[in-house]
């Protein structure tokens, strides 16, 4: 994808790796630790980060299709895990090139485990596979009881190779973990009901990055790690780690004017300037997933200043207030997204005033921007 010479994409290694170190530090050497690239690296762009952790000793990516892995599968030393069950409307060939690969491929029922084992009927390579097991997601997952017939059927094919027994947790971010406890206590039961049938070195896993920081018994062979390790997780309890953002969102004010009191500003005319104001003009809007319709009291941040940003966010620019910013002039950087916890424009921030969740935030930046790896 071409990309665009007005957006810029911040990454900060050193917070990056930073964050690994210590959220590897509160696991302990022993569990491996995969970092989730899907969706873009949640927005951070997937090359990039890529190969900012292929670096590092962290053991497993974790993407969401299976082709997202092949770029890379093979060519750094970590493995590739791809969450996305194999589903019958997943191409063959596309399972016999993660099997080349080595791209280890989520199995969540018996039909996904039965169409796979059919796709490579011949294949000399078989399928590194994790089954996934619903606890509680209610989303993807073999339930409980159908777990040994399932388990069974991926130990009789010879195509299939049974590497991963893992499950995921819905509220391992909120208040009351009760219901994490008690998804980490059935997951433990239905490894051991079925242990006879499960080789030691299949790896058992089901942290994500709350339950890895705050849980100790979900940590298990391996922690699967996205919103802690792009340094947006904040959990008050979680004392003696400071993770830091990774991302930063700038852009050019590329115009910058003077409106007359009374006048109106944007479509629906929903700011009427109170007083002459200086308004900059800003190259982001709706289309590069800086979606602020529902929200009045949003900012940038200009020459370290609040920049509020006023009328409604349009397709592709953003009119923002620099009345009280007087030095600042065109050219000068609008922060749209802060690396800084607290900022008035960290993701933290922008999902507040957006009504929704930061996961979103990062995942909605824009994929055209010119990233830039400090
Ligand atoms: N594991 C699975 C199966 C996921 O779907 C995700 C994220 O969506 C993660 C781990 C990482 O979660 P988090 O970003 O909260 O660490």
């Amino acid at each position: 994808m071409r990309k665009r010479s007005n957006l810029s994409l911040h990454i900060n290694s050193s917070a990056l790796l930073e964050n690994v170190r210590q959220i590897r530090g509160i696991c302990g050497s022993r569990v491996r630790f995969c970092a989730i690239t899907k969706a873009n690296a949640y927005g951070h762009g997937s090359c990039e980060i890529t190969k900012l952790l292929a670096q590092s000793d962290i053991e497993y990516f974790g993407v969401f299709t299976p082709d997202e892995a092949f770029d890379y599968a093979g060519k750094v030393k970590q493995k590739y895990l791809a969450l996305e069950p194999v589903h019958p409307d997943m191409p063959g060939v596309l399972l016999h090139e993660a099997a080349e690969l080595g791209v280890e491929c989520t199995i969540a029922s018996l039909q996904s485990a039965e169409y796979a084992a059919a796709m490579l009927e011949n294949t000399k390579i078989p399928l590194k596979v994790h089954i996934n097991i619903d606890t509680g997601m209610g989303r993807c997952g073999i339930q409980h009881e159908e777990f040994p017939q399932l388990l069974e059927f991926v130990n009789q094919q010879e195509t299939l190779k049974l590497v991963g027994i893992y499950t995921h947790f819905p509220a391992a971010d909120e208040e009351d973990l009760t219901f994490t406890r008690k998804q980490i206590n059935e997951f433990e039961s239905i490894i051991s009901e079925s242990r006879g049938n499960i080789s030691n070195d299949v790896i058992l896993h089901a942290a994500n990055s709350a339950a890895a920081l705050r849980l100790s018994e979900t940590r298990l062979d391996m922690v699967r790690c996205g919103l802690g390790m792009y340094g947006c997780l904040s959990l008050p309890e979680i004392t003696g780690i400071k993770l830091k953002p990774v991302m930063r969102l700038t852009a050019p004010i590329i115009h910058i004017a003077t409106i007359k009191q009374g006048q109106s500003v944007s479509y629906g005319r929903t700011f009427t300037a109170q007083r002459e104001t200086t308004i900059g003009i800003v190259p982001v809007g709706y289309a590069d997933g800086y979606d602020l319709r529902h929200s009045s009291n949003a900012v940038m941040k200009v020459c370290g200043c609040k920049a509020p940003v006023i009328g409604r966010v349009t397709m592709s620019l953003t009119v923002i207030d620099l009345t009280d910013i007087p030095w600042a002039s065109p050219g000068a950087s609008a922060t749209i997204l802060d690396d800084r916890p607290g900022s008035p424009c960290s993701a933290e921030a922008l999902a507040k005033a957006r009504g929704t969740i930061v996961y979103e935030v990062l995942t909605s930046a824009p994929a055209d921007a010119t990233i830039i790896v400090e």
